[in-house]
């Protein structure tokens, strides 16, 4: 192992030296965020090669407008909202789901214990906030396909799902982006395939590498990249043989394009990308939240000053943002980047915090 990992350092030398500037390599995933830190990966790289945390965390990339209608539909009598857990957290223009304490508010770990919760109160209209990237929409559109098979009528979907690359090509599209390469999320990859990043190297031409979450499958990803620079060899590779193929998984990509299709819909700090958020087809439209309460979902500004979206679009890192341990903590979240534990100012805050008290009991 170690001699993977000199190689792994030798090659960030060498794409260091051969740049002769500040190298930045962006990690989409908010899992790959998390590793870097509780690894220690950070400060083991070459000074000038900087790792930007990008917008991997589906709670990071929520717009504020989505937030606020989550809020808005928790307060009427007629519906019983299903979330994910860190979602109740994030703070909306009138406060957070948490905050509104309605019992009608039910953390659910999947789509399928929204669909009971739509089987057992079929006086309620049950509102599912689905968020998530390709890793989580096909489990959303099986819960829609039972759906209408039992002809459940009190389920919808208020489909916040996003996809990955048009993403990708929004960053790289901005004229402020510090973005040399992309460290490719895994569990997305799983479902879309290493070779769909094709399509971002076509237009760009920066390195796309996939890698695992497991340090050494980090270390290996980002020394991967820095080979692509050294030797001038830029393309899309994948280090994650165990769980990605070049094609994906064709029966999930199959069962998302069943029900879904891409619209340009909004993100946090990122505006609307377009193709990059999903919607339910037009078919299944008595699943669609919006439709059937007639919410028209607009990007929203972020509330309170937050810097959430410029720390997304790898622009500043978190202690950068005033607020950030001073009014902004874990416990006291104003934005959904330290709400998540996938969150970047989350994963500074945690382990910058625990290397401050290791540096002051030293
Ligand atoms: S959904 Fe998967 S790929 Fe996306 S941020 Fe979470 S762990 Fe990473
Ligand atoms: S520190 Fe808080 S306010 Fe600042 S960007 Fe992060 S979450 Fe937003």
């Amino acid at each position: 192992m170690l001699r993977r990992i000199l190689k792994a350092q030798n090659l960030m030398d060498c794409a260091c030296r051969k740049l002769g500037r500040q190298l930045n390599i962006m990690e989409v995933c908010g899992t790959h965020t998390v590793s870097i830190f509780r690894n220690g990966i950070r400060p083991t790289l070459p000074k000038s090669l900087k790792l930007l945390s990008g917008p991997g965390c589906p709670v990071c990339v929520t717009d504020q407008g989505y937030i606020d209608v989550t809020v808005e539909l928790a307060k009427r009598d007629d519906v019983i909202l299903a979330t994910y857990g860190d979602m109740i957290r994030v703070p909306g223009k009138s406060g957070s789901l948490e905050q509104l304490n309605r019992s009608n508010v039910k953390v659910v770990m999947s789509s399928d214990e929204a669909l009971n919760l739509a089987r057992e109160n079929k006086d309620k209209t049950v509102v599912f906030v689905a968020v998530g990237f390709e890793t989580t929409t096909p489990a959303t559109a099986v819960a829609v396909g039972q759906a209408a098979d039992e002809n459940l009528e009190n389920f919808t979907v208020l489909s916040g799902h996003k996809l990955v690359i048009p993403a990708m090509k929004a960053l790289l599209t901005d004229k402020n982006n510090k973005i040399d390469a992309f460290l490719c999320p895994g569990h997305v990859s799983v479902i879309i395939g290493s070779d769909a990043y094709k399509t971002v190297l076509d237009d760009f031409d920066v390195p796309c590498v996939v890698a695992g979450f497991e340090p050494m499958q980090v270390i290996e990803g980002i020394g991967e990249i820095c080979r692509q620079i050294y030797k001038d060899d830029i393309k899309v590779e994948s280090i994650y043989h165990a769980a990605v193929k070049p094609e994906g998984n064709p029966t999930a990509q199959k069962i998302i394009d069943q029900y879904f299709e891409a619209f340009d819909g909004p993100w946090r700090g990122l505006g609307n990308i377009p193709g990059g958020t999903l919607r339910l087809k037009e078919e299944y439209a008595q699943f669609d939240a919006f439709k059937r309460f007639g919410i028209d979902q607009v990007p929203t500004e972020e509330l309170n000053g937050c810097k959430c979206g410029e720390v997304l679009c790898g622009l500043i890192d978190p202690p950068q943002c005033p607020k950030f341990e001073n009014t902004c903590t874990p416990d006291t979240p104003i934005g959904p980047c330290m709400v998540s534990s996938e969150g970047a100012c989350s994963a500074w805050y945690k382990y910058g915090r625990r290397r401050r008290r290791r540096r002051k009991q030293a």
